[in-house]
C-alpha cells in the first residue's frame, strides 16, 4: 500500500458530467460497470497507485448533496472513502476541475476523467514520472498516436458526435490534417498545482470551452509532455465503449 505520509499527489476525478450522449438516464460516471459505479474504478486506481495521497471527486452538485434518490451510498464509493473527498462539480469540466483544486494542498494534482475507467497504477506512474524527471516542464499528460486519417469539414458539423447518416451536402470535406505529429489527449494529466491554478484563471471564455487541463498551460506557454499510453485507455462515451469497457474489464479479471 502507498504510504500516504510520503504521498507528493493529490487525484483529482472529474466525474460531473451528465452523460447526456452515453444515454444511461443520469450521470455517466454511476453509471454500472462491471459491478460497480463507473467512478469506483478510477478511485481504486488512484489508491493504488505510488504517490497518491489523498483524492478529490468532482461529482454532479445533487449526488454531492445526497439529494439524488438513485445514488444514496455516495459515502460508500470507493473501496476506502478516509482518503477520498467528494466535492460538487460545476457547469464545465474546468469548473469543476476548479471546485476540486480547491481542497489540494499538495504541489503535484493528478486530473482524470471518470470516463476512462480502465486507467492502470502503470500508466498513472509512468506520466508522474515524466512530469518528475523535467523541472522545467509544468505538466505531462498520457496520450496516444493518431491512427485515422483525419479530415477536417466545417466546424461543429460533428454536433458532438451526433453524426449524421444520409447524404449530408454539408458534410464536405475541407482538407486532411498531416497526422504525422498528431496524438490524441488522454487522462491522467498530471500537473505542477500552481501552474494548472494560474492557467484556470486565465481568460475565462477560453477556460470554460477547455476539454482538458493541458490546453491551458499550453495556452499559457506553459511546457506539456507527452507519456505514451495504451490505446485500452478508452474514453466512455457512447453505448459502444460501455460494451467495449466490460469486455476489457471482464478479461482483466480473467488474467
Ligand atoms: O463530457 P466528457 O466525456 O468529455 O467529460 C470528460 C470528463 O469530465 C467526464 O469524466 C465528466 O464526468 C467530467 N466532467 C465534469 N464536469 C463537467 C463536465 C464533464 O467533471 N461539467
Amino acid at each position: 500500500m502507498t504510504s500516504r505520509a510520503a504521498a507528493s499527489v493529490t487525484a483529482v476525478i472529474a466525474a460531473a458530467g451528465s452523460g447526456e450522449r452515453l444515454g444511461a438516464g443520469g450521470p455517466k460516471a454511476f453509471v454500472s460497470l462491471a459491478g460497480r459505479p463507473m467512478v469506483e474504478w478510477s478511485i481504486a486506481a488512484m489508491r493504488a497507485a505510488a504517490g497518491v495521497g489523498s483524492i478529490v471527486v468532482a461529482c454532479p452538485p445533487e449526488i454531492v448533496a445526497g439529494s439524488s434518490s438513485r445514488y444514496p451510498d455516495l459515502g460508500k464509493v470507493g473501496p476506502d472513502s478516509d482518503s477520498t473527498t467528494f466535492v460538487a462539480g460545476g457547469a464545465t469540466r474546468a469548473e469543476s476541475v476548479s471546485n476540486a483544486l480547491q481542497v489540494v494542498t499538495t504541489e503535484l494534482v493528478a486530473i482524470h476523467d471518470a470516463a476512462r475507467p480502465l486507467v492502470t497504477t502503470e500508466l498513472i506512474a509512468g506520466v508522474l514520472a515524466t512530469l518528475k524527471a523535467d523541472p522545467e516542464a509544468d505538466g505531462a499528460i498520457a496520450a496516444t498516436p493518431v491512427a485515422d486519417t483525419i479530415k477536417r469539414a466545417a466546424p461543429g458539423s460533428r454536433s458532438d458526435l451526433g453524426v449524421s447518416r444520409p447524404p449530408n451536402a454539408s458534410l464536405k470535406v475541407e482538407g486532411t490534417v498531416d497526422r504525422g505529429g498528431l496524438w490524441a489527449a488522454q487522462t491522467p494529466q498530471v500537473f505542477r498545482v500552481e501552474a494548472l491554478r494560474r492557467a484556470l484563471e486565465a481568460d475565462p471564455s477560453r477556460v470554460e470551452a477547455a476539454t482538458d487541463e493541458a490546453m491551458l498551460i499550453e495556452a499559457a506557454g506553459g511546457r506539456v509532455l507527452i507519456y505514451p499510453a495504451p490505446a485500452e485507455n478508452i474514453k466512455v462515451t457512447t453505448p459502444l465503449d460501455l460494451r467495449l469497457a466490460e469486455m476489457l474489464l471482464a478479461d482483466r479479471a480473467a488474467g
